[in-house]
């Protein structure tokens, strides 16, 4: 029988390595259920430090730290899922990390991820192991053009990866990404990305947030939709994703899985991306459109504590505010229905979210 572990109590300290703006909105909603936070990030102007009772900038490799920082929590969390696997176990000799490293090994390399989601039956683009400029020319053979060229490891937001449209850009791609472990995926005509974003607990309970729709612009996703523009059965089989995922992994936290939607009459209509074994940029909207957000449903399941309803009141779209769009902050603040957050970052860079707003209006549908 499964061992429940000992639930957190009010006041206990909860670890989030990782110190970007989902670890801020996660110390958020902590503090709000009467938890506290222990960031740690080797970033000294980590955007998290601003809103946690407790900080540590360090390296993951300084194990000095490490120890002083799991001897300060209760249990630790992570908002990236490129924290360094040493890191992780590490720290799980002295302390439970949640979610399992298993689920962080999964999506941090392109290749087990998608072997993965193909072992339980969810449907991936066609995929081609590259480690060579020779490789490279098979893998094409092989999954045909186009095709997008992407490293196994630390890609986000398009970075890592250069699109193959024709047999001319296939010399000399595998430098351009930097001669790293790669796979080739075949292009997916999609008609829209969607995502699903999952909670799920120690006892195995599982919610799932109604279906997003999600719109990218230069690989970085600009805005969220909910609802969705998609039939209910798409709906379902979307939620149905994010649960089978959940549940393979013997997951515990909130989960995102971005999809692919092919055309609604195709047999295998919905393609499974990439997930995240964390809170998600397209779970935003929950802050404003939903009685629990999603960064409460993590806090929740990672303190042993119930999962909170996922019902929507009102319709929404999230807009990310990238680079410069920060600047319109007087007239986004102004803007009726909206509600405007800003990470507090320093430094505003072009590509960078800086925060996001969510425009909520009456619910339409359901
Ligand atoms: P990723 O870094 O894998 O999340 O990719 C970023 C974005 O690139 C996705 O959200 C899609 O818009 C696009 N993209 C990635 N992979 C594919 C693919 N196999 N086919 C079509 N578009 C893709």
């Amino acid at each position: 029988m499964k061992v429940i572990k000992k639930m957190l109590n009010p006041g206990d300290t909860i670890g989030i390595l990782g110190g970007g703006q989902l670890g801020r909105m996660m110390a958020l909603a902590a503090s709000k259920l009467g938890l506290k936070t222990h960031v740690y990030c080797p970033d000294p102007d980590s955007p998290a430090f601003d809103v946690t009772a407790f900080h540590t900038c360090a390296d993951y490799e300084n194990e000095e730290a490490l120890e002083d920082f799991a001897n300060s929590v209760a249990r630790v969390t992570y908002e990236f899922e490129n924290i360094p696997s040493a890191t992780v176990e590490f720290l799980k000799k002295r302390l439970l990390v949640l979610p399992d490293e298993e689920a962080l090994r999964t999506s941090q390399d392109r290749l087990t991820e998608k072997n993965f989601f193909r072992s339980i039956d969810i449907q991936t683009a066609s995929f081609y192991e590259v480690s060579s400029q020779e490789d490279l020319r098979e893998a094409v053979e092989f999954i045909g053009l186009p095709a997008l060229l992407k490293t196994r490891r630390f890609g986000y937001d398009g970075k890592g990866q250069v699109f193959l449209k024709s047999i001319e850009d296939v010399d000399g791609a595998f430098e351009r990404i930097g001669s790293q472990p790669a796979i080739l995926e075949s292009y997916v005509p999609f008609v829209k990305e969607i995502s699903v974003i999952a909670a799920r607990n120690e006892k195995g309970q599982i919610v799932t947030y109604d279906i997003a729709e999600n719109v990218h612009k230069d690989q970085i996703l600009k805005t969220t939709t909910v609802p969705a523009d998609i039939n209910e059965g798409i709906a379902r089989e979307a939620r149905k994703i994010g649960e089978t995922v959940a549940d393979a992994l013997d997951y515990v936290g909130v989960l995102a899985v971005e999809l692919f939607l092919l055309s609604e009459t195709h047999d295998h209509r919905l393609v499974a991306n990439e997930m995240a074994p964390r809170v998600h940029n397209s779970g935003h909207w929950t802050e404003s459109a939903c009685l629990i957000s999603q960064f409460e449903q993590h806090i929740r399941a990672v303190a042993g504590w119930p999962l909170g309803n996922t019902d929507r009141h009102s319709d929404v779209v999230m807009t990310n505010l990238i680079g410069e769009d920060i600047e319109a902050r007087q007239d986004l603040l102004a803007k009726y229905g909206t509600a405007f957050h800003d990470y507090g970052k320093s430094e505003t860079r072009a590509g960078r979210k800086m925060g996001h707003i969510n425009r909520i209006t009456p619910k339409k549908h359901g």
